[in-house]
C-alpha cells in the first residue's frame, strides 16, 4: 500500500463518519465542531428528495465531506463481517461507512503516530447492531445515535423458525436446506 492510498487528516481533531440512519433523520450537520464524512454509498442509500437536499447543502458548504475508501479496506471488512455473521444484514452503505471507519483510522495512525500526545478519534456514527458489531471487531470507535449501544460483541447463530434447525451464521437469509422456510439469527448463548 502506498501513501497516497491513505487519507490525510486536515487537523488533529475527531472526526464522525455518518451511516444512513443519523443522517435521514434530518440531523443538522453544521452543528458538530468534529469533521464530518459519509460515503458515496450512504448518499446514494438516501432517496428522501427533502433530505437528499438537505444533505447536498451540507456537502455544498462543506459541512460535510465524502470520503473515497480504498478497496483493500472493504474487503478486510467484508471478511470480519463474514466471520461475525452481520455480513448478510450490511448494506452496500453500512460495509462503505465500516471500511471507511477503517481506513481513516489506519490514516489517523500513519499521520499521527501511535500513542501521540493528542487524543482525537475516528467514530463511526450509527445505530446499527451489524455495523456496532463489525465496528468493534475492527477495533473502530462507534457512537450511538439514538438507542444505547450494544454492550458486548454479539456472536450470531442461525436457525430455521420453522423446522428449528440450527446454522453457521453465513446461512442467515438463505433458504433452510431441510423445509426451504428462510433463515433467520439469534445471538449465540
Ligand atoms: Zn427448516
Amino acid at each position: 500500500m502506498n501513501s497516497r492510498d491513505f487519507f490525510i487528516f486536515p487537523e488533529n481533531i475527531d472526526i464522525f463518519v455518518f451511516d444512513a440512519t443519523p443522517l435521514l433523520s434530518g440531523i443538522d450537520i453544521g452543528i458538530f465542531n468534529e469533521l464530518c464524512y459519509t460515503t458515496s454509498e450512504i448518499i446514494d442509500e438516501i432517496k428522501r428528495p427533502v433530505i437528499s437536499n438537505k444533505i447536498d447543502n451540507f456537502i455544498l458548504n462543506r459541512s460535510l465531506s465524502i470520503v473515497e475508501v480504498p478497496n483493500s479496506f472493504i474487503k478486510k471488512i467484508q471478511q470480519l463481517a463474514r466471520k461475525s455473521g452481520d455480513l448478510k444484514s450490511l448494506s452496500q452503505g453500512d460495509i462503505s461507512v465500516l471500511g471507511c471507519g477503517l481506513y481513516l483510522n489506519a490514516s489517523y495512525r500513519k499521520q499521527f503516530g501511535v500513542g501521540n500526545k493528542n487524543h482525537a478519534a475516528v467514530y463511526l456514527v450509527s445505530d446499527d447492531y451489524s455495523i456496532q458489531n463489525v465496528a468493534r471487531l475492527a477495533h473502530i470507535n462507534t457512537k450511538s445515535f439514538k438507542k444505547k449501544g450494544i454492550k458486548q460483541f454479539i456472536r450470531w447463530q442461525s436457525y430455521c423458525p420453522n423446522c428449528h434447525k440450527e446454522y453457521i451464521p453465513e446461512f442467515f437469509g438463505s433458504k433452510c436446506p431441510n423445509c426451504s422456510a428462510i433463515i433467520k439469527r439469534r445471538p449465540k448463548k
